[in-house]
């Protein structure tokens, strides 16, 4: 069972990324495992702590925590829960352990300490690369929320030398260059200050093997190109441009897989417009219905609903119609529809018509032929 992520930090629910950043940094120079005689345990609470951080942080992420809880987030981190390699913010750590452990860091270098919990994002072999893909769903989906599938193609292991990239077993060597890490150290000394920098080994690209007779399939590389379709789960609410991240569903690398992107693009609806969590429509009626009164069906996201006008409505008059407009993805219950009623008038007439248009105007002793508004605005001073 997962604690709540603003009490793993002990903020409030409000708390700005200022305030989490501080909770965390202060919560992450106690539980550091190098800090503490129960490594294990420290180990953990440490890792707690990141998760909660890495959630939080991120604004898409936290709107879903806040919204559905650990169970909006299953799918998150490749769906097998929060690992080291989803940690995005190391450099929010290297500030701090700088300063805590100064020697350390150029000491040691970051591979010596800190980073061998990470699962290897510095250490080792390159992760896959990240891919997008664009999901494109009418506007009716949005209140319900949907799931949809998108294809994408990209790179995956080689079926036939399970990514290895050798004909056979005894095909693939550790590189002799980095020992199989993938990485070679350069140290530079400046004054007192020794500096580790670490880059990708040249003789094997960061793969760590060399191969010395390729797999036929994939010439070697380990890897084929694939297309595959895949399910996003779109939560209720979301607005175009609404980008979610599938970790560990992009291209495989050596190192592991990259992420997915998904954008969502809502296709506009030919009667209603969406702003914000609210809906707009505009209703031509008649002169004769705007003053007799009437009822209108108009058609909503889920279904239909009538409006009542009633007698004397004046062109422009808003109706509103409550709940019926989108779900917020962020705070839960739904926006309106707007409904604004616009009095048609008719471009043609019989001569029946206008005859007829004439002798109202006459009643109501409107004078047609000409029309002074300086007159009516005197008049009514
Ligand atoms: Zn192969
Ligand atoms: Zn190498």
């Amino acid at each position: 069972m997962n604690r709540d992520y603003y009490e793993v930090l002990g903020i409030p629910k409000n708390a700005t990324q200022e305030e989490i950043k501080r909770a965390y940094r202060r919560l992450a120079r106690k539980y550091h495992p190098d800090v503490n005689p129960n490594k294990t345990e420290a180990e953990e609470k440490f890792k707690e702590l990141s998760e909660a951080y890495e959630v939080l942080m991120d604004s898409e992420k936290r709107q879903m925590y806040d919204q559905y809880g650990h169970e909006g987030l299953r799918s998150s981190f490749g769906g097998r829960g929060f690992q080291w390699s989803d940690f995005s913010h190391f450099s929010d750590l290297e500030d701090l352990f700088g300063s805590v452990f100064g020697s350390d860091i150029f000491g040691r270098g970051f591979g010596n300490n800190i980073f061998d919990m990470f699962g290897g994002r510095r250490r080792g072999p390159p992760r896959g690369v990240d891919i997008q893909a664009a999901v494109e769903i009418p506007l009716e989906d949005v209140v319900t929320g949907v799931e949809k599938e998108v294809r994408v193609t990209r790179k995956e292991n080689c079926p036939q030398c399970g990514g290895t990239g050798g004909k056979t077993k005894d095909d693939v060597k550790v590189c002799p260059e980095c020992n199989g890490t993938g990485q070679v150290q350069k140290v530079a000394q400046h004054a007192f200050i020794r500096t580790v920098n670490i880059t990708v080994c040249g003789r094997c690209g960061g793969r760590g093997k060399i191969v010395e007779h390729p797999c036929e399939k994939c010439r070697g590389s380990g890897f084929v190109t694939k297309t595959k379709k895949i399910s996003v789960r779109i939560p209720p609410g979301v607005e175009s441009g609404t980008r979610f991240r599938m970790s560990g569903e992009g291209e495989a690398g050596p190192g592991g897989r990259g992420d997915l992107f998904v954008i969502i693009r809502v296709k506009p609806h030919p009667f209603l417009e969406r702003r914000g969590n609210n809906l707009y429509c505009e209703l031509p009626i008649s002169y004769a219905q705007a003053a007799l009164g009437t009822k209108v069906q108009i058609p909503t996201l889920s279904s239909s609903a009538e409006i009542t006008i009633p007698p004397g409505t004046q062109s422009e008059s808003v109706f509103r119609l409550r709940g019926q407009g989108v779900p917020s993805l962020n705070y839960g219950g739904k926006g309106n529809l707007y409904c604004k009623v616009r009095i048609k008038v008719p471009e043609k007439l019989t001569a029946e018509q206008k005859e007829l248009i004439e002798q109202l105007a006459g009643t109501f002793n409107e004078n047609i032929e000409e029309l002074s508004f300086m007159d009516k605005l005197k008049s009514k001073i």
